[in-house]
């Protein structure tokens, strides 16, 4: 397998993470076919490992592209503990699982936006009390929201901020998240079908 580095997130691709968070993802990684990084969901125009990472110096970006960077860092690290406590809830163990992959990516979507936005912490967010989703159903009607959210909050910001770079990692973020959008879509009508 060739050598491969994520330019969005900066991961390493290798044999041994290649299949991580598969179930995430429309399409699967194949040893010698790899499509998606595996930490940050992002399609195969931003794995090279000869190009140069998607960076900016964050005291070159104007004050609303640091109030977007900020917003969305708070957006994937609110899915990701959504995420987190939905595998926790969920029924169906092929659920369970789909929900902890999501949460991981999402949570390295967090991590690229505070590498952006050179923030020094990750948020602290107040946690809601998410057992009002008491089936598999409801959370995965939830996780639809949520995504559908997320791309349209990504579409919208990335007409506004002010670097390339960072318009570019929104609109590879929001493809990831419309691949999410599909798949919590079609597991519900999966689980509809058992009940
Ligand atoms: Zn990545």
């Amino acid at each position: 397998m060739e050598q491969l580095k994520c330019l969005i997130c900066g991961m390493n691709i290798n044999l041994k993470n290649y299949r991580l968070n598969e179930n995430t993802f429309l399409e699967k990684n194949e040893e010698e076919h790899i499509i998606n990084c595996p930490f940050c969901g992002v399609g195969k125009v931003y794995l090279d490992n000869n190009k140069a990472l998607f960076k900016v110096e964050s005291k070159e970006l104007d004050e609303e592209t640091l109030k977007v960077l900020d917003k969305a860092m708070k957006l994937e690290v609110f899915n990701g503990e959504f995420y987190k406590e939905a595998s926790e809830l969920a029924k169906n163990n092929e659920i369970k699982e789909l929900f902890k992959e999501l949460s991981s990516v999402e949570f390295m979507h967090a991590r690229v936006h505070k590498m952006l936005g050179g923030f020094k912490e990750m948020p602290k967010l107040h946690k809601p009390d998410y057992t009002k989703y008491d089936s598999d159903d409801l959370l995965l009607e939830e996780a639809r929201k949520r995504e559908k959210h997320a791309i349209e909050f990504y579409n919208k910001n990335s007409k506004v901020v002010c670097s390339n770079v960072v318009k570019e990692v929104l609109k590879a973020l929001s493809h990831v998240e419309k691949q999410h959008e599909i798949i919590a879509e079609s597991r519900k009508e999966k689980t509809l079908e058992v009940t």
